[in-house]
Parts: structure tokens; C-alpha cells; sequence
């Protein structure tokens, strides 16, 4: 009998270990033979510890599981799918996955990550397989015609960067992978690197065959353990056996991938940062051109991805660039995976088609706040997200759409706040957040943040109706200031949530209306 448990950092956090020792140990007391597997998590989060049970009729499962529970699941027959408080039927039609379209995570929570035999059991390498068979030219027009653009927040389309660097001639290029996953409630980046490694690697090995790299590096935020060890162990595996190295699968192509851990700055996860943090330098933003692209890595052309768009390169190779864009809506193609975060009752990952509303993920996932309270406000797309109002809440998440009203996707996640936030805080945070993360390099952010943090609580702070209305015409000019004058997103976007706070929430700006002259 085959029983799941997690091996995910979320599931680890929440008692994972001790619920697998206690099952191993219940079992041996009884006698009874298991083979325990250690799973990825499904990214139903309020349900882990998740045990899983392999039935004739499927995955049974039981949560969230304490290891005192272990004795009493043994006694209900558990491991023959018996009832019991904790049982929650068959996970695949738990409705929170059944309604999801998992491409990018297929195999998050079905296989062990480390296997490499369970990856090729699961459609692992087939994507790799057929690009060995294909031109370089073919495989970049395999991902341009797949309409896949960069999952990291920029959107730009993966094919595009991907020909320009094919274009580019050099004896050395790189691919590297942008994997300093900061962005406030997201997580897909380090469930994918945990819990289904090898569909990265093989990613970063097709975008090597694509443009003729030769070395590869996964640059993983050192808050990420779990995903560095993961990653690096798969490395070795698919090293052994010949998936990476000097000469992969007798095609006489070679990839040598390593991995990077990070040294702990949000800016790092800008392109041109992570690059001179890569080189061992201090992460400070380069100004553009040259791009990436053409002087990346050490001067050398260089393909720059977020762990999700290169994730999502096996599936497309594997069953077609026609498959993958029949998913989504406009010129947002494929699925995108949200990240359900901050006061919502069902947090976790649910990958979706580009056409989905913020109202169903909200509610129809989300089941709505933790506290119970009305939803007030989310932010989208990380801390340099605007905060939206729920008269926005019926935008379909596609990039257009979401800048059509002065949104963004981002890394997809959703932070949700409920009717106690005060807004005027958030938006004095975002210009903290940026004061302390800001590289430094140019003027408007680095000491435009500070003065912003200093304005919001003039305005907050009580003062004359006059006063009050010349900081608040003080704010808009310096967001203006930063917006038109940062030279990276760092300084240009932190206007976007302080403003958005402003415009919808301006109540919440209204302390300094009070008129003491
Ligand atoms: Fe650095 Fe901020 Fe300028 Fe970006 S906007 S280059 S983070 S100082």
C-alpha cells in the first residue's frame, strides 16, 4: 500500500516530518507493509499535512493530519480508504483541483519529486525528446507560435527573447533562470523547484537546444532551502543518467546546469541585477540597452526566464504550440498559476486558463477572507501591484484587461486584505518597502521613497484642510516624478499601489482633513 506524504516547505511548516515518522512508526507497531512516498503538495494549503492513500478507485485523502491523529486513521482502515473525520474522499475531485487547468503543474502533488523514473512515467521528458529532434530555429518557433509570454511579471513573449539570442553570434551563451521569486504571496516558483524539479531542468535543457547554450544557472533565493537542495539532487540524477551533460542522450549536445542561491535583495530578481549578482557583484540594475539578450552572463548572449515560463516550455514542446495557446483569452495564451495569499480562508496555487475572473478565484477558490469579514481590498502582482476595489473584482485576469484598469498580473499572486485594513498604512509601506529595497542607482527612487514615506504621514498626520490638500499634491507629483524618472520598475511601479490606494481609498488619507486653524 502506497501513502503520500508531502515533502513541499508548507506542508514541512506544518507538522509534514512528524505525521510521515508517526505513520512509518504506526505501521511497523501493527505490522502492516506501506511504501511511503514524499509527495509534492496539491497547493491546498489549509488542508496539509495532505495524506494520500492509493486506493483501486484512486487517492484518498486525509487532512490536515497531526501525528496524533495516525493511531485513530490506522484504526478506521485508512490505508483501505475507511471513513474517518479527516477523510476528504478522492483528491482528484476535491472541486478546488477538479476546476483547475493544470499544464505548468500536471505533476505537482501526483509524483515524487526526486524520481526521475516517476518524471518519465508522467510525460517527464517528452518535451525534451522531440526537441532533440527539431532544428534550433523550429523549437524557437515552436514557443513563439505558443503565444507564451514571461511569467515573472513582464510579459514579454518567451519565443521573441528566445530568437534574439539565437540571432546573436557567439562561441558561449547562457540560459539562466530567474528564480529570486520575492513578490509578496507568491510561492508557484518555489513549488515547482520542490516539487517537480525536473520539469525545470528540462525546460532550461530545450531553451539550451533552442539558442545553443552550452551552461545554464538557476538563481534561487537563499530563503529557499528546500528548492536548492531539490533542485540540486535532480541535477545530479538527470546528470547520471545522461539528461544533462556533455552529451545529452548520445545527441552529442551539451548543457551544464548549476544552481545559484541568492543573496537576499527583492532587486535581485530584476533581470540586470540578478546578472551582476551572478557575476559576483553587488546587485545594483544595469540601464538598458544592451539587452540581456544580446550582453547578458559575462558579457554573452544570455536568455533570461522566470522559473514558471521555463516550466511551462515542456508541455509545449510535448504537445505543441496549438494545444498550449487553445488555453486563455486575447493575447494572454496558456494558463497562468494564481497564488492565493494574505486573510483568504483556502490559500494555495490554482492554475488557470487566462480568462478567469479575480471575483471566482476570490470566492469560488478563495472562499473569501480567513477572518470572515468582507474582502476590501487585493493586491495583485506583488508589492509594486496596485490595490483593487471589489468594483474591480469581475476584471478577467489577462494582461490587457488587467491594464485597462490600471492593473497588473505580475507572478499572479493575490494578497487579500479584509475590511479592518487602513490603506494609508499599505500605501506608506509600499514606499518603505521600496526605500529599503531600492539599489540605489537612481535618484527618484532612492531618495523619492524616502520623501514619499515622509509625506504619507504628513498627510495621515492631521493638519489644515490647505496643508492637507498640498501633500496630497505633493504625493501625486513625486509618484509622477518616480514613475517618469526611476530607471527600473523598483521606482517607477512603487507609485502604483500608493496611488491606487489614494484613488480608491482616499477615506483612509482623510486624517489630515481635519481643520485645527
Ligand atoms: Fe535601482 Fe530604484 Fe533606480 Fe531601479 S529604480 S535602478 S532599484 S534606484
Amino acid at each position: 500500500i502506497t501513502i503520500y506524504v508531502p515533502r513541499d516547505s508548507t506542508a514541512l511548516a506544518l507538522g509534514a516530518n512528524e505525521v510521515a515518522a508517526a505513520i512509518v512508526a504506526e505501521a511497523a507497531r501493527r505490522g502492516q507493509e506501506i511504501t511511503l512516498v514524499r509527495n509534492g503538495s496539491r497547493g491546498m494549503f489549509w488542508l496539509e499535512p495532505l495524506v494520500e492513500v492509493a486506493t483501486a478507485a484512486g487517492r484518498i485523502g486525509y487532512g490536515p493530519v497531526e501525528p496524533d491523529d495516525v493511531a485513530g486513521l490506522f484504526d478506521a482502515d485508512f490505508l483501505a480508504g475507511g471513513q474517518h473525520r479527516l477523510a476528504l474522499g478522492l483528491v482528484d475531485e476535491i472541486p478546488y483541483l477538479k476546476k483547475q487547468e493544470r499544464l505548468t503543474f500536471a505533476r505537482v502533488g501526483i509524483t515524487d519529486p526526486l524520481s526521475l523514473d516517476d518524471y518519465l512515467a508522467h510525460e517527464g521528458y517528452q518535451g525534451l525528446q522531440k526537441a532533440l529532434a527539431m532544428q534550433s530555429a523550429d523549437i524557437v518557433q515552436e514557443v513563439l507560435e505558443s503565444g507564451l509570454r514571461g511569467r515573472g511579471g513582464a510579459a514579454f513573449p518567451t519565443g521573441i527573447k528566445w530568437k534574439t539570442v539565437l540571432g546573436a553570434q557567439s562561441a558561449q551563451k547562457y540560459i539562466v533562470c530567474n528564480a529570486d521569486e520575492g513578490d509578496s504571496g507568491t510561492f508557484s516558483d518555489r513549488m515547482v523547484m520542490e516539487d517537480d524539479p525536473f520539469v525545470l531542468i528540462e525546460g532550461m535543457t530545450i531553451a539550451a537546444l533552442a539558442v545553443g547554450a552550452t551552461r545554464g544557472y538557476i538563481y534561487v533565493r537563499s530563503e529557499y532551502p528546500h528548492a536548492i537542495a531539490a533542485l540540486e539532487q535532480a541535477i545530479g540524477t538527470a546528470g547520471e543518467r545522461n539528461y544533462l551533460g556533455e552529451n545529452i542522450l548520445g545527441s552529442g549536445r551539451a548543457f551544464h546546469l548549476e544552481v545559484r542561491k541568492g543573496a537576499g535583495a527583492y532587486i535581485c530578481g530584476e533581470e540586470t541585477a540578478l546578472l551582476e549578482s551572478l557575476e559576483g557583484k553587488r546587485g545594483v540594475v544595469r540601464a538598458k540597452p544592451p539587452l540581456p539578450a544580446i550582453e547578458g552572463l559575462f558579457g554573452k548572449p544570455t536568455v533570461i526566464n522566470n522559473v514558471i515560463s521555463l516550466a511551462s516550455v515542456p508541455i509545449i514542446l510535448a504537445r505543441g504550440a496549438a494545444f498550449y495557446k487553445n488555453y486563455g483569452m486575447g493575447r494572454s495564451l496558456g494558463t497562468l498559476p494564481m497564488q492565493l495569499a494574505g486573510n483568504v480562508k483556502y490559500g494555495g496555487l490554482v492554475e488557470k486558463a487566462f480568462g478567469v475572473t479575480l471575483r471566482e478565484l476570490l470566492f469560488d477558490f478563495g472562499g473569501g477572507t480567513a477572518s470572515g469579514k468582507p474582502i476590501r481590498a487585493v493586491q495583485v502582482g506583488g508589492p509594486l501591484g496596485p490595490y483593487l476595489p471589489e468594483s474591480l473584482f469581475d476584471t478577467k485576469l489577462d494582461y490587457e484587461a488587467f491594464a485597462a484598469v490600471g492593473g497588473m498580473l505580475g507572478h499572479g499572486g493575490i494578497v487579500v486584505f479584509d475590511d479592518s485594513v487602513d490603506m494609508a498604512r499599505q500605501a506608506r509601506y509600499a514606499m518603505e518597502f521600496c526605500a529599503v529595497e531600492s539599489c540605489g542607482k537612481c535618484t527618484p527612487c532612492r531618495i523619492g521613497s524616502t520623501r514619499g514615506v515622509e509625506v504619507i504621514d504628513k498627510i495621515v498626520a492631521g493638519q489644515t484642510q490647505q496643508i492637507h490638500l498640498q501633500q496630497i499634491h505633493l504625493l501625486r507629483d513625486l509618484c509622477d516624478t518616480m514613475v517618469n524618472g526611476s530607471l527600473c520598475a523598483m521606482g517607477s511601479m512603487t507609485p502604483l499601489p500608493v496611488l491606487s490606494a489614494l484613488d480608491h481609498f482616499p477615506e483612509d488619507f482623510a486624517g489630515g482633513t481635519l481643520d485645527k486653524a
